[in-house]
């Protein structure tokens, strides 16, 4: 009797979760296709798009550690932030620990956990990567796919057994379900956008602050937080409401802003580097979105209950969590 041939994953987007996905559906056994929209980040000089890095806590790290690479990760790579430093308006500083025995989380490079699990799911040899393969189109009963692949212009047709929505906020499998009668859904954006500033490294190559801690400037209805980067600089996150970013329209305005509410943060971004990077960067806005119905019939599932069956749809990630339906990611 000839073997039973394994059933087909395919999992669409291979950012953080869809390449963790696609490792965790190639140790089940299955025959996993990954198709990402983008080329292969690893031959990037400059990845576009969000925040550098990501403050990882143990719910990333069991599932880094699920695949094997939580050592090369959090143990080679991660910074160590044992606690909040809350940064007051008279320039003082006070921290508060995350754990009483010490345990905390990490600053890691959000481009190198995503290519460390890239190359992870290459060693599998059940888990094929399509790069440039952009999903167009699917078929949520037959579960049929149709990709750009982006490099050649071609359009190429798949099918699998499961299919495997980890293609971010905005995705377009989601858009697919969207079509469905019944399938109610509500996208509200927050008063709030946030733009990424920069706190360099020191002449001499150290960190401006103390390194092994999530700083915070914490004002009311606006906040800054920053991050430790592996190359000493800090990845500095501005939250406030559109409204307040409209009204910092010129050098001056923007200055005295900083001096009424960061004023120790000026010397540490220098001021020609904030005007500068304040002023050739837009706030990115946030959205909360929410599925409020699903049909009957569309084989959705939750993560870790999931079997590869004709057609089914598992949708993960940011995918999963814009969509509201739970937060088993
Ligand atoms: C500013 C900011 C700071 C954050 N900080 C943290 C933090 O500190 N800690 C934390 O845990 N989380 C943080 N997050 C959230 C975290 O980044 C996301 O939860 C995480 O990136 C979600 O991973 P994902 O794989 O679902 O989506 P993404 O990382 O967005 O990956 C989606 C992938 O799908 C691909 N794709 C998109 N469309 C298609 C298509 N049509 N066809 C094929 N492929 C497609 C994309 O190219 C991409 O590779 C932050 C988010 C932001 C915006």
């Amino acid at each position: 009797m000839a073997p039973k041939k394994a059933k087909t994953v395919a999992v669409v987007g291979a950012g953080l979760v869809g390449t963790l996905e696609a490792c965790m559906m190639a140790k089940r056994g299955y025959e996993v296709h990954l198709y990402e929209y983008r080329q292969d980040i690893r031959q990037m000089e400059h990845v576009p798009g969000r925040s550098i890095n990501l403050a990882m806590s143990v719910r990333g790290r069991t599932g880094l550690g699920a695949v094997g690479v939580e050592e090369q990760i959090v143990q080679r790579h991660g910074i160590a932030m044992k606690a909040r430093m809350i940064h007051s308006l008279d320039g003082t500083t006070k921290s508060i620990p995350y754990n009483r025995e010490g345990k905390c989380i990490f600053s890691v490079g959000r481009r190198f956990v995503n290519e460390v699990l890239l190359t992870r799911a290459e060693d599998f040899p059940n888990v094929t990567i399509h790069f440039n393969h952009k999903l167009e189109a699917c078929d949520l009963e037959r579960g049929e796919m149709t990709f750009t692949n982006t490099a050649t212009g071609e359009r190429v047709s798949t099918r699998a057994d499961l299919m495997i929505g980890c293609d971010g906020a905005y995705s377009n499998v989601r858009k697919q379900m969207l079509k469905r009668a019944h399938f109610n859904y509500k996208q509200e954006y927050i008063p709030h956008g946030y733009m990424e500033l920069c706190i360099p490294a020191t002449p001499d190559g150290e960190f401006a602050m103390p390194p092994n801690y999530l700083h915070i400037w914490p004002r009311g209805n606006y906040m800054m937080i920053a991050l430790p980067n592996q190359d000493r600089s800090w990845t500095v996150t501005l939250f406030m409401p559109f409204e307040i970013f409209g009204t910092l329209t010129t050098p001056e305005e923007l200055l005295s802003f900083f001096q009424t509410n960061y004023p120790d943060a000026i010397p540490l971004i220098g001021r020609e580097k904030l005007i500068n990077d304040f002023f050739s960067n837009k706030p990115s806005a946030n959205d909360i979105s929410q599925v409020l119905a699903i049909p009957r019939g569309q084989h959705q599932r939750h993560h870790g209950r999931c079997r590869p069956r004709h057609g089914a749809i598992l949708r993960t990630g940011d995918e999963l969590r814009h969509g509201g339906l739970c937060s088993s990611e």
